[in-house]
């Protein structure tokens, strides 16, 4: 059963930072504040009592919020042990530990999931994965800072988990992201039902969030690289052979980057 709520509050141009509320609780986590002041205001609104701040990464449209944040909450800072993170007391680096961040939440999973950035990590919550810039839905962050090895290696482990997990990502890419998994897989009936399913959702100002393990792997060209219609496309866009997993997944995420 679960115990919490978890409410989007978004930021800058196209972040969210998650809000993780406790059940009959006014208890919050508070989960990659990169901008403080409308975080401040959404706790002020519903007279929530943050508990904890969760950082995935060092990257500025993730933390900078906490310090100002501090000011007014002043609650433990979990984050990566080598991350440049600001006002940090509880370094993680334990891979897959558990971890008791407050009594009203469940312990969560730390998951290190390296390739965004070297350090990056990822929370579990029951069936809530919280992860940054990873995996977005349809999509994966750049590489910056960690090598394309990683990133595969990372997005292998998250699509381990069940496939009912719900994936909390950091940012509104999920449009952007659909038009280039439609150039990859033209034929794939569920990109393609994705894609206007998401468009409808925006259309409307609405969040496209959280999607679920299942869809991603359905329509995630970066969880598909072993599909022959992935490989082929792949192959047929650095118009040579790639020799595996690893070569096609790079060579998707350069043609990502100059999309
Ligand atoms: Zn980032």
């Amino acid at each position: 059963m679960t115990t919490f709520t978890v409410q989007a509050i978004p930021t800058f141009q196209d972040n969210y930072v998650w809000l993780i509320r406790a059940l009959d609780s006014a208890h919050v986590i508070v989960v990659d504040p990169g901008d403080a002041g409308p975080v401040i205001e959404a706790i002020r609104q519903q007279n929530l009592i943050p508990v904890a701040i969760l950082a995935t990464h060092h990257h500025y449209d993730h933390i900078d919020g906490i310090v100002p944040f501090l000011a007014q909450y002043p609650v433990p800072v979990f984050g990566p042990r080598n991350g440049a993170i600001p006002g940090m007391t509880h370094p993680l680096s334990a891979n897959d530990s558990y971890l008791s961040v407050h009594d009203a939440f469940p312990d969560c999973r730390v998951i290190a999931v390296p390739g965004h950035t070297q350090d990056h990590i990822a929370y579990l919550f029951d069936d809530c994965l919280f992860c940054g810039d990873t995996l977005f839905a349809a999509g994966c962050g750049r590489l910056l800072g960690g090598t394309a090895a990683q990133l595969l290696a990372s997005l292998k482990y998250i699509g381990t988990l069940p496939s009912a997990t719900k994936i909390y990502c950091a940012h509104e890419y999920t449009a952007d992201n659909l038009a280039f998994a439609s150039v990859v897989e033209p034929d794939n009936p569920a990109t393609q039902q994705r894609r206007q399913d998401t468009a409808a959702l925006r259309s409307q100002g609405q969040i496209t969030l959280p999607s679920t393990l299942a869809l991603e792997h359905a329509t995630n060209p970066f969880l598909r690289c072993q599909q022959a219609s992935v490989i082929d496309r792949v192959e047929q866009h650095v118009a040579k052979p790639l020799v595996d997993e690893l070569a096609v997944f790079t060579a998707l995420r350069q043609w990502k980057d100059a999309f």
